[in-house]
């Protein structure tokens, strides 16, 4: 199983409000991800969740006159929703007020402080409430913080320090060497030179009562680094002992550039801290403008992830965020391109290349010709006009540019891959004229059909990690069940053929209605 298992995870969400855009980009892409290594018969799971502790939490809680237990119980709830809506196949959905994960919590930080890796300290600083993080003069703009335009509170308090600065050479070492892959490079090369810069020891706890209790000081709870981080193993069920589950380490953590820092030095020397072995790759993605301006309230520009499900359905909400903007790099967004982008790629593209396809079959059928594969195996002249042959190689090609791509997490390149496929085969109904051949009763016509529904069989399979209920419709469509399908396994399902000559195509309902 050790090989042949893969484990990706979002950030779990500071639950202190809704799902917003870019909660439910990482999402997608996370669940993109996952879905593909389960076509390739990877042992796969895929963790999100809800991070539950916290100033803010008790803040906003307060606000709303309700109970933190209470407030994050409402709120995590719209998460799942959400993510229910966007038909996210999660394998588990982690909470940090979770029994089993505060247990774990007190277990490792007990081990921590049997260690001497946590001493009684005080901290001094500046604290930017919004951030839930301590600032230093360097991040502050104008004396404000700059995610939140507000000045920071100095506080100083007792609390227990972890010894962070004893990690960094070690850290360092990981990375340059890629034994700990960060991706983008350029994210690479930002956090070595941070680590150049040297690490500060920091707090690991706070005076608050929203939290998990230290076991050795109940009047400090868990600050949010070891309380948030640890559920990436307490997701499988990890419950503080020694040894870390078998599904553990992550072959991929996902999360937006402004929390790379953090992953890249604090999770990964509690992890050094406790002996657990360390994920194999932490991947960067990009933010989002809106028409080149960040999204925020003020501005009034907002799309959040509901205005696009009413708008584009749950497959259009998945196809128009995984392809707006190359993975691992910023983009900007509008409605009024992902209107054009629906319309060009879903409802002109993929839906109505089905369509079309499925009506000229049913045209055929009507005609009382059969679909056939028979002149492959009779007549093997590769220079055939309708080109068997150059069909066969070329899907072939396509499927290994495909991998490759969702491989390295280039989610864009990989619908490249597909919408290349679309468009070819819009060119090659378009120049055999299938309607031609089956007004003259052309002996070739069942081998065309054939062709055409056959890559039509193709391009739904590789759609369906970004569009899979699109995708299970398409192959119902063509008689073909879609968990058979991929029970068959990949060496199976990509080779040319897997569509039954005698197959009962039916005809489906539009797949992407224009706007
Ligand atoms: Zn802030």
């Amino acid at each position: 199983m050790k090989n042949n298992k893969f484990y990706i995870t979002t950030p779990i969400y500071y639950v202190n409000g809704d799902p917003h855009i870019g909660h439910a980009y990482t999402t997608i892409a996370a669940d993109i991800i996952a879905r593909f290594n389960r076509m390739l018969g990877k042992d796969t799971f895929l963790l999100t969740g809800s991070d539950e502790h916290g100033e803010k939490i008790m803040q906003a809680a307060a606000i709303d006159n309700m109970d933190p237990q209470a407030f994050v119980d409402k709120n995590s709830a719209k998460f799942e929703i959400t993510w229910d809506n966007l038909n996210i196949s999660n394998d588990n959905f982690i909470r940090t007020t979770s029994k089993n994960h505060k247990l774990a919590v007190q277990k490792s930080l007990q081990k921590l402080f049997d260690k001497g890796l946590i001493y009684k300290g005080e901290h001094n600083g500046l604290y930017c409430i919004g951030c839930e993080q301590y600032k230093t003069e360097k991040d502050l703009v104008d004396g404000l913080c700059s995610d939140h335009q507000k000045k920071p509170i100095e506080v100083k308090e007792d609390c227990y320090m972890f010894k962070l600065s004893v990690f960094r050479n070690i850290i360092k070492n990981k990375i340059e060497t890629d034994e700990l892959q960060i991706k983008p490079e350029d994210k690479k090369n930002e956090v070595l030179s941070f680590l150049n810069e040297g690490l500060k020891d920091i707090s690991f706890s706070r005076k608050i009562k929203w939290g998990v209790e230290l076991p050795w000081d109940t009047t400090q709870t868990a600050y949010v680094w070891p309380d948030a981080f640890l559920n990436y193993i307490t997701g499988l069920d990890w419950n503080g002992e020694d040894k870390a589950p078998p599904m553990w380490p992550a072959e991929v953590q996902l999360m937006s550039k402004d929390i790379i820092r953090v992953h890249a030095t604090i999770w990964i020397a509690i992890l050094l801290g406790l002996e657990l072995p360390l994920p194999k790759k932490l991947f960067v993605h990009g933010f989002f403008l809106v028409n080149g301006q960040k999204m925020s309230k003020s501005v009034g520009n907002v799309i959040t992830p509901d205005d696009l499900l009413k708008n584009y359905g749950t497959d259009g909400t998945r196809y128009l965020l995984a392809s707006a903007t190359p993975f691992g790099h910023d983009g900007d967004i509008s409605m009024d391109k992902f209107d054009l982008k629906y319309n060009a790629d879903l409802a002109n593209g993929i839906g109505n290349l089905v369509a079309r396809s499925i009506s000229l079959t049913k045209k055929m059928k009507d005609a009382g010709i059969k679909l056939s594969t028979n002149s492959f195996a009779t007549n093997n002249s590769n220079q055939d006009t309708w080109g068997d042959q150059i069909f066969q190689h070329e899907i072939h090609s396509a499927w290994e540019d495909y991998k490759k791509n969702l491989d390295d997490l280039q989610l864009d390149l990989s619908i490249r891959v597909v919408q290349e496929q679309i468009s070819f085969l819009d060119n090659y109904i378009t120049t055999v004229k299938p309607w031609e051949l089956i007004r003259d009763n052309n002996p070739k016509t069942g081998e065309v059909i054939y062709n055409i529904l056959e890559r039509i069989r193709h391009i739904a399979l590789m759609m369906l990690p970004f569009i899979p209920e699109t995708a299970d419709k398409i192959l119902s469509a063509i008689s073909l069940d879609p968990e058979q399908e991929k029970q068959k396994g990949w060496e199976t399902f990509t080779k040319w053929g897997g569509l039954l000559t005698d197959a009962e195509i039916k005809e489906s309902a539009i797949l992407f209605p224009r706007k």
